[in-house]
């Protein structure tokens, strides 16, 4: 995933600098030099990566981190302070403004093959839960394929598209949606504008033109992150051509560096607003710089992961299993709902990787099969083999119960005794949390569980 190698190498550093007990200034210039080269590796930009310690250093001689009690922590603590600045800061212009009379419009540009039209359509799904009436745009009238592709999104989430047949001026199709938004009483106009594979004038004339006639309320840049220093290029052309007021960086479920993501920002000084995670609808989430940065820090995005779970978790299912978690009980029909709840989540890779102290762990090849094999599918199958009463109560589950169980679900011996494993640890972890003793109950309490 996008940061792991940066986000291993951060925590390497800063485990060796922890071990150390009382710093002098040279641990500290030791380990941030080893920062640096991090951040370069990461195809951070070498101006941002240098200014980047810089602040780091001035920061933490100013704290008199060598005097203090645990001099790592706070090395680490300023080094996220500075993440978050680098990745935007935490003010509002990190936000979509559609205080505008309505409709707002949302313009987006981009490059071709940057995720530009699927942006589109998980924008007007997101803006649709928020509460807007969104209406799409197919005013990309160079790629044959994208009013097809944006009606298609369209009809898949029952968003109105607004087109015009080949060959219509997209100047015109622009102007003539806003009038459209109006009589549908749509109250976001979302412009899905022409891409090209290269930056060239025509293009940009276009969307100059479309710019002045429409005056939209966001010009948003979506930029592929996994293309990182060569997105940052991009970035820098359509603003100095077209004023943007937010971009959007796509792919950042990919495997890139993470290097665009954290050169962006301070490179074009324009706020990043949103970030996709997926190919599926709902794989878009504002982009928040707080969170970013600890889970660059290994430190997890709980509150992320939080927002994901309310958004799809069942909310009548999660009352009835925090209800039998508090008085002690925990079966293995909640383990199934728990594992169909999590499944729903997302990939299970990506929801593992929001959890804090996960990064190590990811390393496991154990864990990589458990999360790249079809996991779920041997849980349901083994316990759905099982009678009523060995749900309710597995410690019955013998050896020979067991034998039939694999039997019935077309699965072995060792996978039922595995899942048998999993569900004890996980009953240990779930009696620690609500009993607040243990391990699990600490590491809740420290996350607000
Ligand atoms: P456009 O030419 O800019 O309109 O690009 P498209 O919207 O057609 O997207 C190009 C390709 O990138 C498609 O295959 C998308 O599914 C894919 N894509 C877009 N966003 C993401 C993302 O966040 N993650 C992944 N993995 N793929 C994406």
């Amino acid at each position: 995933a996008m940061f792991e190698s940066l986000s291993k190498r951060l925590e390497g550093i800063f485990s060796n600098l922890s071990g150390q007990g009382k710093l002098t200034e040279d641990d500290v210039n030791a380990a941030l030099r080893e920062v640096r080269i991090a951040l370069i590796e990461a195809d951070v930009n070498l101006k941002v990566a240098r200014q980047f310690v810089e602040r780091v250093k001035q920061k933490a001689i100013g704290a008199d981190v060598m005097g203090s009690l645990s001099p790592a922590q706070q090395v680490l603590s300023i080094v996220n302070e500075e993440l978050i600045e680098v990745l935007g800061g935490t003010d509002d212009k990190n936000k979509l403004d559609l205080s505008g009379a309505p409709p707002n419009v949302i313009m987006l540009v981009g490059l071709q093959g940057a995720g530009k039209t699927t942006t589109a359509a998980k924008l007007a799904n997101y803006l649709r839960k928020q509460g807007s009436r969104p209406l799409m745009v197919a005013a990309d009238m160079y790629r044959p394929a994208a009013v097809k592709q944006l009606q298609t999104l369209g009809k898949q989430l029952t968003v109105p598209v607004y087109s015009e047949p080949m060959g219509a001026n997209p100047v015109d199709i622009c102007a003539n949606s806003i009038a459209y938004a109006r009589e549908q009483a749509c109250n976001v106009v979302i412009l899905d504008t022409a891409g090209r594979l290269n930056i060239d004038e025509r293009m940009m004339n276009e969307i100059i033109t479309i710019r002045n006639r429409i005056q939209p309320r966001e010009v948003l840049l979506v930029a592929d992150a996994m293309t990182g220093q060569e997105a940052v290029r991009v970035a820098q052309d359509f603003n100095q051509a077209v004023s943007l007021t937010g971009m959007i960086l796509t792919k950042m479920d990919g495997d890139a560096r993470g290097g665009a993501a954290l050169s962006i920002r301070s490179v074009t000084g324009v706020p990043v607003k949103f970030m996709t995670v997926g190919e599926k609808m709902d794989a878009l989430e504002p982009f928040y710089p707080d969170r970013l940065a600890s889970r660059i820090l290994g430190m997890g995005d709980v509150l992320s992961l939080i927002e994901r779970a309310q958004e799809t978790i069942d909310q009548e299912e999660a009352m009835k299993a925090q209800a039998k978690l508090q008085q002690g009980k925990f079966d293995l029909e909640d383990f199934l709902s728990a594992m169909r709840q999590l499944k729903r989540m997302g990939p299970l890779r990506q929801v593992m990787e929001m959890l804090p102290g996960m990064n190590k762990l990811m390393d496991m090849p154990e864990m990589e099969e458990a999360l790249e094999g079809d996991q779920l599918k041997y849980v349901e199958a083994i316990i759905l083999s099982m009678t009523r009463d060995e749900r309710r109560n597995p410690d019955i589950i013998n050896g020979s119960r067991r034998r039939r169980i694999a039997r019935g679900s077309g699965t072995g011996v060792e996978e039922v005794n595995q899942l048998l494993k999993q569900f004890a640890e996980m009953r240990t972890m779930i009696r620690q949390v609500s009993s607040g003793k243990g391990p699990w109950a600490q590491m809740a309490r420290q996350f607000g569980g």
